[in-house]
């Protein structure tokens, strides 16, 4: 097995991608950095809190809820503030209502349902399909859509705070029109944050107006094999 990343080296590469983020005209003051731990042991977490990065990504909940059990075994002096970035299931947030600060992915009015029940009065962003690709998670990114979709997390008594979107995987150009929409819906709405951007898409995000970039491979490496 390889050895694990230290928070030394984390700690470095960390430097690197806020060095991305200042060229591209980011505010390290207004984006945030979300570290991705997916897909890493543990460990990996561990490390990263050592190294100084406490907003934590997972995209699985069975792996972010293994990570939270790992730290209460034995706690960091600096608590993690999980993150939740994946495809949402219904049946997945009464365990990890606990857990997650932030619920990036909230698509449709179920997910919204079942957060506001088991989570009330928590902080998510709503994910918008922006690029319109037929796989792809998130609302449609029509105003009507995304308003309809903000509404209901109020009814419920969630904070929005912004939205989510995933760029275009290999399109530069699309990617950046995604980013845009996404900007602009936020802004139509007056939400101040918008999730955007990974290790291939960094700069562009944060041209576009991310305040939140979620980056994992830059940080920790390549993923291994699941
Ligand atoms: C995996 C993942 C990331 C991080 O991707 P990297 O390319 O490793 O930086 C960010 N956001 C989501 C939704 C992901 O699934």
């Amino acid at each position: 097995m390889a050895p694990l990343i230290t928070p030394t080296e984390i700690a470095a590469n960390a430097e690197v991608v806020r060095g991305r983020i200042v060229a591209a005209g980011g505010d390290l003051r207004r984006v945030q950095l979300v570290a991705v731990t997916k897909a890493h042991p543990p460990a990996v977490a561990r490390a990263a809190l050592a190294a100084g990065l406490t907003a934590l990504g997972e995209n699985y909940a069975q792996d972010l809820l293994e990570k939270v059990a790992d730290l209460a075994a034995e706690p960091p002096p600096v608590r993690a503030q999980w993150h939740f970035i994946g495809r949402l299931q219904s049946n997945k947030v009464r365990d990890l209502a606990a857990h997650v600060a932030v619920w990036h992915t909230v698509d449709r009015e179920s997910i919204a349902d079942a957060i506001g029940h088991r989570a009330p009065g928590a902080t998510v962003l709503v994910q918008v399909n922006a690029s319109g690709e037929p796989q792809k998670g998130g609302c449609p990114a029509d105003p009507p859509s995304v308003a309809a979709l903000v509404d209901r997390c109020r009814a419920l008594g969630l904070i929005v705070v912004g939205l989510m979107a995933i760029g275009v995987a290999g399109d530069a150009a699309a990617t950046r029109a995604a980013f845009r929409l996404t900007r602009q819906r936020a802004d139509d709405l007056a939400l101040p944050h918008c999730s955007m951007g990974m290790t291939a898409d960094l700069e562009i995000a944060v041209e576009e107006g991310s305040t939140m970039v979620r980056v994992g491979s830059q940080l920790f490496g390549a993923r291994p094999p699941a």
